[in-house]
């Protein structure tokens, strides 16, 4: 290891328990949890394994009355649920790391669709999670209830065998003791209002409790956001927020903050980079004399000493540099930190909290696999043959499978059309918005150069005839997708009418560099990134953008990356017009016609260019030319010819990442392990799906 790394591998006192080094895997949701609880322990023992010396659940509900259903996290109502809690600290404390559990209240945020129980708040606000639900205001004596509730959630969390216990008052609205704290909650005129000290009350009392309750063995700690980039409104680290850690300045045994709301603390690269957090959490070191922690998409060592060494921080959290890369510290520690699958901060990992399934991950597509399928991230079983393998196409696809296979030690010949490997993604990274995602090229080509067992061939467009010409005995068809022009997306399902003299552009002209200027209408019937990336570019380049979508705002989807809100704000800042609940239905000249999606009323808007980002058709042809031959296959010593990734059925970055290191795990295995995995039912029994 560089010796300048040491001060990370240093132990740390917490409290009354000591890590063992400065890696802490903050808490994080994985659409796992209780529903999905030998999933999830076997993901977070991974990260034990990698060498987090700090393992977190997410957010752990402590009460029916806090009834996150719909969603998957973690859950501790009664000692019915301590054999989930159970199984993951026993595999977290296998590999010498300390097991956190962040406890949670969730007050007026949910809405308790499970429990059905009406929810509570500091006052009558309406929730969250439902329109046209409030929750109720609490007596005092149900607040000394609730205090109750915590304490005996972390007395059966220490039976549980936790080591750190959390308070969690941060991300906004989403936590009961942030309620209290904000007086945009908090309306309340008796001792648990009013005044700072009194809003502060709550949580201090919790503190207290929980202290006095487990502390002795214990460490307890609060997750506190210490700005809600609401100015004026919400909390702000030059605000009140001093006040509060300075109020509890030594009362937990670690300060573990952040800011909010949850898009900001996960702040996608597309709007934030490593190390964001910096200037708002800064001071808190200053304040209390105990150890803090916080996040910021930390992948650099060098950063992580830096925090550490001014004095900003004491401790490396993480959720998506975990998730990216569960074996960071160890990386970092063997001296490999070049070999650090580095998070690209895209959130995909995050849309498995909002649409409740179990986590993944562009980067690392073991994520989520590590219980179902058995995927290590670090081990994969070795070649069951000596069959050399063929890879068409240097794509995330492609260039994950080559990777895989020869991680097998199968041999590999990764062959490209282009000049320069990494297919869609070196093409969408060309964008401002997405250049960090280029990680998913960088990782992979730069692990692959140093292989002895891959041969890689660039400007090498490979025909159905070279093909079976090389015999060799396993063919991978990656070729990718392109941009369909005719308009067929998921609104219109046959083709709008185009006129001969319409300027349609594709979107892989700009991304290959072709510049526009004038009126550019950006449609979007993809609903994803790339129409509003492509948009922003644009703006930036002084086109006149109008942007146009079927959905109800700009790149919808992105709701569940947390992108949504930031995207449709940096268009509209940026000068587009955008127009919302469009179907697009003929283009002609400078014409275009646009049809509300609700009425059908017809708009003429006028636009020099039009780029359509609907759908996209497979590059499928090569396979199915290899396909016309399949009957000499036999004597030409191919015994398998399979297409990947967006060649097979166009999707994200992260399905194509997956396709590729499926198909490496695949090759050679049992039959009857073929796409297998394990599910489990409410019955914790398992089973094979085929
Ligand atoms: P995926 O996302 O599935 O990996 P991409 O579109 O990113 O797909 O990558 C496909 C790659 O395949 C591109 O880099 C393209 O240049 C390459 N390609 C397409 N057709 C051929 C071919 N006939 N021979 C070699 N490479 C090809
Ligand atoms: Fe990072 Fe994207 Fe993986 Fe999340 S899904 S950990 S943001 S690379």
């Amino acid at each position: 290891m560089d010796p300048r790394y040491d001060i990370l591998f240093t132990p740390m006192k917490i409290g009354p328990v000591t890590t063992k080094n400065r890696f802490y895997q903050v808490p994080h949701c994985n659409g796992m949890g209780h529903r999905w609880p030998q999933a999830m322990a076997e993901m977070r023992a991974m990260k034990a394994e990698g060498g987090w010396g700090v393992i977190c659940t997410e957010e752990c509900e402590i009460h029916p009355t806090s009834d996150l259903s719909g969603l998957a996290l973690m859950r501790i109502w009664d000692d019915s649920d301590l054999p989930t809690h159970e199984l993951m600290v026993r595999k977290v404390k296998e590999h010498g790391a300390l097991a956190g559990i962040q406890l949670n209240h969730n007050g007026s945020s949910v809405a308790n669709y499970m429990s059905r129980m009406p929810p509570i708040a500091p006052s009558s606000i309406p929730t969250e999670s439902q329109r046209s639900v409030q929750a109720r205001e609490l007596t005092k004596n149900e607040i000394k209830t609730v205090r109750g509730w915590y304490r005996d959630a972390a007395i059966r969390a220490k039976r549980a065998g936790y080591d750190i216990i959390y308070v969690y008052a941060a991300h906004g609205e989403m936590t009961l003791p942030m309620q209290f704290m904000s007086p945009r909650f908090n309306h309340r005129n008796d001792e648990y209002g009013g005044s700072l000290e009194n809003r502060v009350r709550f949580t201090r009392e919790l503190l207290e409790d929980i202290k006095d309750a487990v502390g002795d063995t214990c460490a307890v700690v609060i997750r506190f956001n210490v700005d809600e980039n609401l100015g004026a409104e919400g909390m702000r680290a030059d605000g009140e927020a001093r006040e509060i850690v300075k109020l509890l300045a030594d009362l937990p045994d670690l300060w573990d903050v952040n800011i909010a709301d949850w898009s900001n603390d996960s702040m996608p690269s597309r709007f934030g980079s490593e190390g964001g957090q910096e200037d708002y959490i800064k001071f808190v070191k200053q304040v209390t004399d105990k150890p803090v922690v916080g996040v910021g998409r930390f992948t650099s060592p060098d950063t992580m000493v830096s925090q550490i060494r001014r004095g900003v921080l004491d401790l490396i959290g993480a959720a998506r540099p975990s998730i990216a890369d569960p074996f960071l510290p160890r990386k970092i520690q063997e001296g490999r930190e070049d070999d650090i699958r580095e998070c690209i901060g895209c959130n995909m990992c995050t849309t498995s909290d909002t649409l409740a399934y179990p986590m993944r991950c562009t980067q690392n597509p073991t994520m989520g696999e590590e219980w179902r399928k058995g995927w290590h991230p670090e081990i994969i079983p070795a070649a069951a043959s000596q069959d050399k393998v063929l890879v068409v196409g240097a794509g995330p696809a492609g260039l994950e499978c080559a990777l895989a296979l020869s991680n097998r030690k199968y041999d590999v010949v990764l062959s490209d059309a282009n000049d320069t490997l990494g297919g869609r993604v070196l093409q969408e990274t060309r964008l401002p918005a997405l250049s960090e995602w280029k990680r998913v090229i960088d990782y992979r080509t730069h692990q692959l150069i140093s292989r002895a067992n891959v041969e890689t061939f660039v400007s090498s467009s490979l025909s159905a005839e070279d093909i079976l010409s090389f015999e060799i005995p396993r063919i991978v068809i990656a070729t990718g997708a392109k941009w369909r022009l005719d308009g067929v997306g998921r609104e219109n399902r046959s083709p709008v009418s185009i006129s001969g003299d319409a300027s349609i552009v594709s979107p892989e002209e700009i991304l290959n560099g072709r510049k526009l200027s004038g009126r550019v209408l950006v449609y979007d019937d993809d609903q994803y990134y790339l129409a509003s990336a492509m948009a922003q570019k644009l703006c930036e380049d002084g086109c006149d953008v109008t942007f146009v979508t079927p959905a109800t705002n700009v790149s919808q989807w992105s709701e569940n990356t947390l992108e949504q809100f930031k995207i449709q704000q940096a268009l509209m800042a940026g000068g587009a017009n955008v127009m919302c609940n469009k179907v697009l239905t003929s283009i002609d000249a400078a014409k275009v016609a646009l049809e509300c999606a609700y009425l059908g009323t017809e708009t003429i808007t006028e636009a020099d260019f039009v780029i359509p980002v609907t759908s996209r058709t497979p590059n499928d042809a090569l396979y199915f030319d290899l396909l016309k031959s399949e009957e000499q296959f036999g004597d030409l010593g191919i015994k398998s010819v399979e297409k990947i990734g967006d060649c097979n059925a166009p999707g994200t970055i992260a399905l194509a990442v997956y396709a590729g290191h499926q198909y490496a795990r695949q090759l050679d295995a049992p039959s009857d392990q073929l796409h297998g995995f394990k599910r489990e039912n409410y019955f914790g029994r398992e089973q094979e799906s085929s």
